[in-house]
């Protein structure tokens, strides 16, 4: 949601915007022009074949989403998925009682994805989906803090803080800001690009609600590794200091390492880990918006922040920020898991992530670039330019491969590294090897075009003009 929208065009302007003839001046059955409303209600309505037909037209100018190199987000489902989806767009999740198959199917998804992550008990394992992961991540903070809370007697004059890498997702620094906790972001420095044991563990103290270890990172799509972090807070708590739990954000990792790295040790197998989030529409493969938050036991989740909403007559507990909210998208979920299973989560993701590592290899063979990371993690990798070049950078080469259609972010890292810039790239699944040829053969020109720009400018001496 834009808070404030961009700007529009002023009220009387919109008179003599000309809209498309064939819906306007020449149908006969209007013979008017007609253009979609800007700032206000028209007066009278329209066909609703006119008000597709320009709604449509108009999103054409949005990017096309197989060159979005820069989004986790689903683009693609099946044309199966997209009926199911359809057909349930109308089911209010919230509403238990009308819908107890929907609440049904939302229960599954719950216990799959508690089994996945090796929930101890999976009928224990207690958890629900949402809006996507920053909604659960939300949750899972409040968990957090309530538990932290009750441990140290509800004392005013204690301040909660949480422990993570600078590294982490805006949803984290917006969970500390609405929560009123202390973010306590642990800086990157040198080759160190995420959190790593000694400084989440040197980080902590009396107060802090938990540590936030990310699988894997938004910057460069590494996974922090959640496995020695715990053993480093296991230490600590077995040397009298606190007994402070884990949050793994999975936004994307939970639904790529139980598939790919099944020997990584990152889940509810760690007793530390008291939750994890995931983003169905990323690896999960739906579209926006679906997210899911799991909690290893009911004592993960404190019994005061859960609601009980009217259930077939019985009570249905449930734990959200929103409330009224389509089923489809759980229902997607559900379709996906079914359509697929493990084996072809598993083909889907390797796909995406053969791609990654062949693309980072031949970007690294190019020459003027350094990789960061090779998308042997998340399917994602984060390069550079090398030493070497210091006429143009990586700014540049994200607006050249813009003119050829293709979004690649480029940005720097968080403090102490604000000095590395870097671009991202993100294989999902549509971004198929053509595909990655393609975008091959584009950013070689694109370099290629730097590079022989800064030449020209050399050959013309001293004084001559640098951009
Ligand atoms: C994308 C992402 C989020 C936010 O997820 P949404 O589903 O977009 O709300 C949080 N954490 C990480 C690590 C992410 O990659």
């Amino acid at each position: 949601m834009a808070l404030r929208g961009g700007r529009v065009p002023s009220r009387t302007s919109h008179k003599h915007r000309r809209g498309n003839p064939f819906l306007g001046l020449a149908n006969p059955a209007l013979v008017e022009e007609i253009s979609p409303p800007l700032r206000a209600l028209a007066r009278h309505p329209v066909p609703p074949e006119v008000a597709y037909q320009l709604v449509h037209d108009e999103l054409l100018l949005d990017g096309s989403a197989r060159l979005n190199l820069a989004t986790f987000v689903t683009t693609w489902m099946e044309p199966q998925a997209n009926q199911l989806m359809a057909e349930s767009v109308d089911k209010n999740m919230i509403d238990k009682d009308e819908y107890p198959q929907t609440a049904a199917i939302e229960n599954r998804c719950v216990a799959i994805l508690a089994d996945l992550w090796h929930a101890p008990d999976s009928e224990v394992a207690t958890g629900c989906s949402t809006t996507g992961s920053s909604e659960a991540c939300m949750l899972a903070g409040m968990a957090l803090k309530r538990r932290w809370a009750t441990r140290t007697g509800h004392d005013p004059a204690r301040t909660p803080n949480l422990v993570m890498g600078a590294n982490v997702q805006v949803c984290w620094e917006k969970f500390c800001r609405y929560w009123d906790v202390e973010a306590r972001l642990v800086p990157v420095e040198g080759d160190r690009l995420h959190l790593d044991a000694a400084q989440a563990v040197a980080h902590c103290d009396e107060n802090t609600i938990g540590v936030v270890a990310i699988l894997g990172s938004t910057f460069d799509g590494s996974y922090e590794p959640v496995a020695d972090i715990a053993a480093a807070l296991d230490e600590l708590a077995s040397s009298g200091g606190p007994d402070i739990p884990i949050h793994v954000d999975g936004a994307s990792g939970a639904m790529i390492a139980p598939f790919l790295d099944p020997e990584l040790i990152w889940d509810f197998r760690l007793p530390r880990v008291a939750s994890i989030n995931t983003s169905g529409h990323k690896y999960g493969l739906v579209y926006p918006g679906v997210g899911w938050a799991i909690w290893r036991d009911a004592d993960a989740l404190p019994q005061e922040l859960v609601f009980n909403v009217n259930y077939l007559g019985g009570d249905m507990p449930t734990f959200a920020l929103n409330f009224s909210r389509p089923g489809s998208e759980v229902i997607a979920q559900y379709y996906t898991f079914f359509r697929l299973g493990f084996d072809g989560y598993k083909a889907v993701q390797q796909a995406s992530r053969d791609v990654a590592t062949s693309l980072a290899q031949r970007i690294e063979q190019l020459g003027p670039y350094r990789l960061i990371t090779r998308g042997d993690e998340l399917p994602v990798f984060a390069f550079t330019t090398t030493d070497g070049v210091t006429d143009w950078d990586v700014f540049a080469v994200s607006r050249g491969l813009r003119e050829h259609g293709w979004q690649v972010p480029a940005y720097t890292f968080p403090a102490d590294r604000t000095d590395l810039a870097v671009l991202r790239i993100v294989c999902r699944h549509g971004f198929s090897s053509d595909l990655a040829d393609l975008f091959m053969r584009d950013l070689t020109q694109v370099t290629n075009t730097l590079i022989a720009d800064v030449d020209k400018a050399g050959r013309s001496g001293p004084g001559s003009f640098h951009h």
